[in-house]
């Protein structure tokens, strides 16, 4: 899945552009810049790639979310919707601006399940945000339907999953809003980064000033810009994002290499008994960037996980996993901080904490992923699917 394998010329070529004139910020300096602007270009790239009207690059996938939620106006009062697996990012984003993350349970999708987020929506329900997670979509068809019904925001976490598409619309576009991560782990990378992509012209003009404290980008001197509201420095840096741009071309690229290593290692595993696969609502969609399958019961796929590490075969049991599910994130749940949480959000943290999440238990104590890589040889593959077929098949 990760980009940082196929660091090259490319990748060094536009950091070169960018280190030869020294302006290593995406504002001002026009003239010394010498008509280099790498995350302008990189947002102008993007929407290209992505079908989106609006692209607003920032310094990291959790900074997308937070500028996305700040921009789709979701703040203190409002609920919002997020899936029991996840990275923890998604839900910091939403605690920073001042809004109440609602837990929901998870199906065989892998997020969220379209039943538990109609039992979940109040009043005080702002936005539903489906995360998708380990590359492969939400049920989007059925989560619009929900959220037109309600009067609803869809704001989709796409932060592992760019490059994949739901019906032939790019993740991420579907929505109110959808967010990309740049990390160095993601499908592609700058480092650090992410980005916001939207249709919504209004909504791309408050991801823009709140994610550079509010300057508004109208004037051409930077100091005399007006600052219409609050925002933040959520800015990327002009080096990252050249780093992105070379990364971007490559994405298609990746997608070819992810999905034909997926599917050698999938066609190997289904011949073991008791193994199920994730479903996946649009499997043209699958960016691929891992393999997520299913034992029979906890047991089986605890074993399975153990024996797929014993053979040096990457297993993620999300289960016990403390960062991606809601089971193991006791620092949320206890609200540890290093400053006093506000009291809404200490008492939506307590909630969480008392509550049992039976269904998502039942699907994630099943679940095992394996990371596709991009830089396998043909014979490192076969005797990948090898070994990971005998360490399922191991436990009967
Ligand atoms: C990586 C990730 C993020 C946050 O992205 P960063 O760039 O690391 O801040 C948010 N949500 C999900 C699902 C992620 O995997």
């Amino acid at each position: 899945m990760p980009g940082y394998e196929m660091w090259g010329a490319e990748e060094r070529r536009e950091v070169e552009d960018v280190l030869e004139t020294g302006i290593l910020m995406r504002y001002g300096f026009d003239g010394p810049r010498k008509g280099r602007w790498k995350a302008r270009e990189l947002e102008e790239a993007l929407c290209r790639r992505t079908g989106a009207a609006r692209a607003q690059v920032v310094s990291s996938g959790t900074a997308a979310l937070t500028t996305a939620l700040a921009a789709l106006g979701v703040g203190a009062g409002h609920e919002v919707i997020m899936p029991t697996f996840t990275f923890v990012a998604s839900f910091e984003a939403v605690l920073s601006v001042g809004a109440t993350p609602v837990l929901v349970d998870v199906d065989d999708t892998l997020t969220l399940s379209p039943a538990a987020v109609r039992a979940a929506v109040t009043p005080s329900t702002r936005v539903v945000m489906p995360v998708h997670m380990c590359g492969s979509m939400a049920d989007l068809g059925a989560l619009t339907a929900i959220c037109k019904e309600k009067g609803l925001l869809l704001l989709e976490d796409a932060c592992q999953a760019p490059g994949g598409s739901w019906q032939g619309r790019a993740l991420g576009t579907v929505g109110d809003a959808g967010c990309y991560s740049f990390d160095f782990v993601k499908t592609i990378t700058c480092g650090e980064g992410g980005a916001v992509v939207t249709s919504s012209p209004e909504v791309a003009r408050r991801c823009d000033q709140y994610a550079d404290h509010g300057h508004d980008h109208t004037g051409v001197d930077r100091g005399a810009d007006l600052h219409p509201a609050l925002g933040y420095n959520f800015r990327i840096s002009e080096l990252h994002a050249a780093v992105g741009l070379a990364q971007l071309r490559k994405l298609d690229g990746f997608l070819e290499i992810q999905r034909r290593n997926k599917r050698a290692l999938r066609e190997t595993l289904e011949r073991v008994p008791g193994v199920t696969f994730r479903r996946i609502p649009d499997p043209a969609g699958d960016s691929a960037s891992f393999l997520s399958f299913f034992l029979p019961d906890e047991a089986r796929a605890r074993a399975a996980a153990k024996a797929m590490q014993a053979a040096g075969i990457g297993a993620m049991y999300w289960y016990d996993n403390n960062w991606h599910y809601v089971r193991r994130w006791d620092h949320l749940k206890s609200a540890a901080s290093p400053y006093p949480v506000p009291a809404p959000l200490r008492e939506a943290l307590t909630v969480l904490a008392a509550r049992p999440f039976p269904a998502s238990d039942a699907v994630m104590s099943r679940a095992i992923s394996t990371p596709i890589a991009l830089g396998w040889t043909s014979e490192q593959l076969g005797e990948r699917a090898a070994k990971l077929a005998a360490a399922v098949g191991s436990v009967g």
